[in-house]
């Protein structure tokens, strides 16, 4: 970026839909070109929620700041550029793993000029914010904001007409088969590549219009609202439903979609039903019989890429059947009765199912995942493969880290190419290197210890000031007592609150955990953040059981173990911990879950994991290199699948945990310096950050789309895939 340096007017583009801030006119054409142009030789990536937040990864903003000290911006540019560097960054329209994930994937297709265009949601009251009370546990509240004031995204408007908002309309269909149009205002956001010079845009669809009838607009606020089953099936069609028409309004081609988990799944009806309207002419509804639907069935699959993200039940949307009567004409009834069959419940649709019928390749998200599917889906069991989650380097590697890389001529070019942290184990050798390293990883634990240290007095002062009852134990004592010190050792631990990800497993046996660490004295950190879906009971209750073994924990251990829960998990709060940890803690119940990231973002920060045996970890995991392992290991059977508390292996794990743990703490307090444990670090970063990034799971899914691609950016692809193979048996 650094050595590119364009006048800052370079950076506009106009079209007959806005002007954009962030490329030049010529690449905006040229990809632009590539999404409409006649081969559709693109992809439509369709996701219920996209994550990234602009707080934690913005590469224009970066380039304004830099030049910002050598140029004076001109006076025309200098709002656009002034909202870009002042302006919100935060779009809280996502819920965790799946958004942060999709958001990873476009960053990278953009870095890598993969010509892709999203499709999503845009839910005026995002999702929920965090509060958490010591009584109540988790409080959600509603957190507006405001699209028209976030730089970067821009409501579209109609071709030559900028006083008119581009609409799109979208039907859904009543008892007696009319026509209800919901209406949607088209917004864009850019997802700029690292050297500004290609995008992804991310077309979202916001249906709070006066346009749209008011259950509709209701059904769009919030992401997974689950107020009822009707509101959640409204707003999974609204993604679906919207996916062709857009398409259409905008001129996009892609002769793929792919559809990010199987919420927007409907959109395969509408598919069938044009190849159909194709074959049989106007009068197709009445005409087509069972086997003309499941022939254009077919050959619709062979524009559907699916990725299936988890085993868990709650993950796969089954809806009465009954509710679609008020929703979807009856000839998409029909498709549903042949495609969307459930085995368990005649009366319910199953969303999975549909997905899992309708597409030309399926793949899920770690190895461990995919013999999972293949037990829960053995009558797709050929067309199920792997590929591998990852994240995006650029976004979760900490300033300080990356300087320390930028300063290593070993890793010359690791922005463009992550695979070049394979010389990372070289680097293990230079004192130089080390010292730097060193010194980096203690900066990010004194940023997030301080971060911590401020919250503490913060909510000891709210206390005194409001109706809150802070959500630590800490800060009921006086502050000399309470405040966290960033020489000791931290684990980390944060993500969505569901059962199967047993946030409380390791203080299952507070006795043996205090034992361990009284006998040797070994002071210890954990610092714990994460939201529950405000439907799910269980996981909220696992926040309060957090906070309740909070007071236990410190006294039974003198002190010497500080359990801290920062509420509000976001981005920004997951980059904070994921560098400034010492080691990242992973204890779900395997195979539950599916692949897991924040692990992955740990490791290119050179911080070791502690995992239970399950998703991304069954490939990152080196016997005494990257980390440690515990838990249970052994094949994975339908049983297994079980989230029944009692069948979740709890004393077990927790055990084994215990074993492991000393180990671990010893490692990190050696005298007179823990080589030994920053090795650990450099190896999970010599040895994971290569393949767990999305460069390289991008790779893998520009195998499977098929695209015609220049051929530099061809062989930039095989290179990153000739690295790792998820879907080795
Ligand atoms: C990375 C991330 C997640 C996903 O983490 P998992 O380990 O996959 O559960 C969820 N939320 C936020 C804010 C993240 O940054």
């Amino acid at each position: 970026m650094k050595s590119r340096q364009p006048t800052p007017v370079d950076l506009t583009a106009t079209s007959p839909y806005g002007t954009f801030f962030g490329v030049s006119q010529a690449c905006f054409d040229q990809v632009w070109q590539t999404l409409t142009g006649p081969k559709g030789q693109s992809v439509t990536y369709v996701s219920m929620e996209i994550g990234a937040d602009r707080d934690v990864y913005h590469p224009i903003k970066n380039l304004l700041q830099e030049m910002g000290k050598q140029y004076k911006l001109p006076p025309d540019l200098s709002p656009l550029a002034n909202k870009f560097l002042h302006g919100p960054e935060k779009i809280p329209t996502y819920s965790g793993g799946l958004g942060i994930l999709a958001g990873d994937t476009l960053k990278s297709f953009a870095d890598c000029k993969i010509p892709v265009a999203a499709i999503s949601l845009l839910y005026r009251h995002g999702y929920f914010s965090q509060l958490v009370d010591m009584n109540l546990g988790q409080v959600a509240w509603r957190r507006e904001w405001e699209p028209e004031a976030v730089p970067g995204l821009y409501p579209l408007h109609q071709p030559g007409n900028p006083d008119q908002p581009l609409t799109v309309t979208v039907d859904f269909h009543d008892q007696q088969d009319q026509p209800i149009q919901a209406v949607a205002q088209v917004w864009l956001k850019m997802e700029i590549g690292s050297g500004l010079d290609f995008f992804v845009p991310e077309i979202l669809l916001d249906y709070d219009i006066p346009a749209s009838p008011e259950w509709i607009r209701k059904s769009s606020h919030q992401l997974y609202d689950s107020s009822s089953e009707a509101s959640k099936a409204i707003q999974r069609r609204l993604l679906g439903a919207g996916v062709l028409p857009v398409m259409r309004t905008l001129g996009l081609t892609s002769d793929s979609i792919h559809l990010n988990e199987q919420h927007g799944v409907v959109l395969v009806l509408a598919l069938i039903s044009e190849i159909l309207h194709r074959r049989l002419g106007d009068d197709f509804r009445r005409l087509a019989d069972d086997r003309e639907i499941m022939a254009a069935a077919e050959e619709a699959a062979r524009h559907v890429v699916y990725t299936i993200h988890t085993p868990v039940k709650a993950g796969h949307d089954r809806f009465p059947r009954s509710l679609y009567h008020g929703l979807e004409h009856s000839f998409f009834r029909r498709i549903l009765q042949l495609l969307a069959e459930d085995e368990q419940n005649p009366e319910a649709y199953n969303f999975t199912a549909l997905a899992m019928r309708v597409n030309r390749a399926t793949n899920s998200v770690s190895r461990l995942h995919r013999e999972v599917t293949r037990t829960q889906f053995p009558q797709f069991k050929e067309r199920i493969s792997a590929i591998t989650n990852g994240v995006h380097h650029l976004t979760w590697i900490s300033e300080n880290k990356a300087q320390v890389y930028d300063s290593a001529p070993e890793l010359a070019g690791w922005r463009h190419d992550p695979s070049v942290f394979r010389q990372a184990d070289k680097l293990l050798k230079s004192t130089r290197f080390r010292q730097a390293f060193a010194t980096a990883w203690q900066a990010d634990s004194k940023y997030l210890i301080d971060h911590v240290n401020a919250m503490l007095a913060e909510h000891r002062q709210q206390r005194i000031s409001t109706w809150i009852d802070p959500p630590n134990y800490l800060s009921y004592l006086d502050e000399k007592e309470s405040r966290l010190d960033y020489r000791t050792f931290t684990f980390g631990f944060a993500r969505r609150f569901s059962t199967y990800k047993r946030a409380d497993l390791v203080f299952e046996d507070l006795d043996h955990l205090a034992r361990i660490l009284v006998d040797q004295q070994w002071p210890i950190n954990f610092i714990y953040a994460g939201k529950a879906h405000p439907a799910d009971e269980p996981g909220q209750g696992l926040i309060k059981t957090i906070i309740d073994i909070q007071e236990e924990l410190y006294q039974r251990t003198d002190g010497l173990a500080r359990l801290v829960f920062i509420p509000d998990y976001d981005m920004a709060v997951a980059k904070m911990m994921v560098a400034g940890c010492h080691a990242w803690l992973n204890s779900p119940k395997r195979p539950l879950e599916a692949s897991g990231t924040s692990g992955m973002k740990a490791a290119m920060n050179g911080v070791p994991n502690v995992s239970i045996m399950d998703g991304w970890w069954v490939e990152g995991y080196h016997e005494g290199q990257t980390g440690w392992k515990f838990g249970y290991e052994g094949p994975v059977n339908p049983e297994l699948l079980s989230e029944q508390r009692a069948e979740m292996l709890y004393s077990e794990d927790a055990a084994s945990f215990y074993e492991t743990l000393p180990d671990i703490l010893a490692t990190f307090y050696q005298e007179p310096e823990p080589a030994a444990y920053l090795d650990r670090g450099l190896m999970n970063l010599a040895l994971n950050c290569p393949i767990f990034n999305t460069h390289r799971m991008a790779a893998e899914y520009v195998a499977r789309y098929g695209l015609d691609l220049p051929q530099d950016i061809a062989e930039q692809m095989a290179k990153f895939r000739s690295l790792y193979r998820s879907d080795l048996e």
